[in-house]
């Protein structure tokens, strides 16, 4: 199957550089998401040069700062699905730029956060699910180490 970012249909494109193009969603999360995707064809963020990915940051920025003139959102979600079990379907890495409104859903108390929500998952107490996730002080103190080891 042809990968839809690397050949997207003319009416998705709304810019593109040598680097990076902005299409819209074909299944959007809100009015005006849209997506920032690198043109070559890679699946991990590891695989973007440095230029690449400096050129997403301004992709994103770019994709904000018109939303904003002209939609007129109150506010964005921004994130990207890595890997299958994160969600990710179409294996050429892609930016999510989700515009969002006053009221335009009952709690959107947590925004990205609820990325890992399933609808059944909503009636869960919350209290339960941030117990539940919490890391070990172990786990805590090797991710500390690994960072401080840089
Ligand atoms: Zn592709």
């Amino acid at each position: 199957m042809e990968c839809p970012f690397c050949s997207p249909k003319k009416d998705v494109i709304l810019h593109e550089d040598e680097l990076i193009r902005i299409l819209t969603d074909s299944y959007p999360a809100s009015r005006g998401h849209l997506l920032v995707v690198p043109k070559r064809h890679v699946e991990r963020w590891e695989e973007l040069t440095e230029t690449e990915k400096s050129a997403l940051i301004r992709g994103m920025e770019l994709a904000i700062e018109k939303l904003r003139g002209t939609l007129k959102p109150g506010a964005f979600n921004v994130g990207m699905n890595l890997g299958k079990a994160a969600g990710q379907t179409v294996p050429h890495l892609h930016l999510h730029v989700i515009p969002r409104w006053e009221g335009d859903c009952a709690h959107p108390r947590g925004g990205v956060r609820k990325a890992v929500l399933d609808l059944e998952d909503e009636n869960l107490n919350l209290k339960e699910r941030w117990k539940r996730n919490r890391m070990s002080e172990e786990e805590v103190e090797r991710l500390r180490e690994a960072l401080t080891r840089g």
